[in-house]
């Protein structure tokens, strides 16, 4: 069942761009969905209610619910994880035109792009690659140099947070592939919540999963993964923000070493 017509609200107001730091407000006010969807009380409540009903559910059923109730305006954003590979694997079962997509920040492992390769040979889904706006020589160019290097958080917003804005243009709903035992951002993660900062419905299939199964199942079904993950890489994001961790260290502890930052701002609220 898709949303009623009465949660979807006529317009909601598009702000003006000004400023770094209000460039990073204004996602919380950005339009997604085209026509957009209305978060009203009755429409989170019936979300609260779903995310409530799938806890115990298997992440397929969780992505079932998902299709059902959103395609074609469901999507789904992978950086070729272990997690997001799963989820196209199941997608691939039963709903393999759902649109996939990567956001290609140009700062991508050659072994991560080489997966959207293996996912066509073994699925026959081609991930979109989203772009931004400007090539790495460009924005580098523009900054007066790497901006990783300076302010990650300004790059992964430039990079990744506004493209997926636009990929995510007209959907209503967003699969992620997170899982609450990750970090402690995660934690709170709903299984089907409303995405404040872009506007969208966020579904969590895995919220619930462990690593370990997340690997189980990679391994019963020979599903592609990326190759780094065998060298040191739990986590693989962009190469100048990624190194590979110590035993012992945090799964995660590999992603922007060096600064206090954790998450890219895909799943912070
Ligand atoms: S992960 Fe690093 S290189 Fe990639 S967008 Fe974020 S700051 Fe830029």
């Amino acid at each position: 069942m898709n949303p009623a017509p009465s949660d979807r609200p006529a317009v909601l107001p598009l702000l003006q761009v000004v400023s770094p730091a209000a460039e990073a407000e204004q996602l919380d006010g950005a339009l997604a969905a085209d026509p957009p969807l209305e978060p009203s009380e009755s429409f989170l409540a019936e979300l609260a209610a779903d995310s409530e009903r799938l806890e115990a559910a298997t992440p397929q059923a969780i992505l079932k619910y998902a299709v059902d109730r959103f395609a074609p305006r469901f999507t789904m954003a992978t950086a070729f994880g272990p997690e997001g590979m799963t989820l196209i694997h199941m997608l691939a079962e039963f709903a393999p035109r759902t649109p996939i997509f990567n956001l290609d920040t140009g700062y991508q492992f050659p072994e991560t792009l080489e997966l959207r390769e293996r996912v066509k040979r073994r699925y026959g889904i081609e991930i979109e690659m989203k772009q931004p706006d400007t090539t790495v020589a460009e924005y580098e160019a523009l900054h007066g140099g790497p901006v990783y290097k300076t302010d990650p958080n300004r790059c992964c917003f430039d990079r990744k947070l506004r493209v997926l804005r636009t990929a995510a243009r007209g959907m209503y709903a967003w699969a992620s592939a997170i899982r609450r035992d990750q970090s402690d951002d995660r934690k709170r993660a709903a299984i089907v919540g409303w995405d404040h900062k872009f506007q969208l419905v966020k579904i969590s299939p895995l919220a619930n999963w462990t690593k370990k199964e997340v690997w189980n199942l990679i391994t019963q079904h020979d599903i592609p993964y990326n190759p780094l993950h065998d060298r040191g890489y739990p986590s693989v994001g962009c190469w100048p923000c990624t190194r590979s961790v110590q035993i012992g260290e945090d799964e995660r502890a590999g992603r922007w070493s060096g600064f206090a930052k954790t998450e890219c701002g895909l799943h912070t609220s």
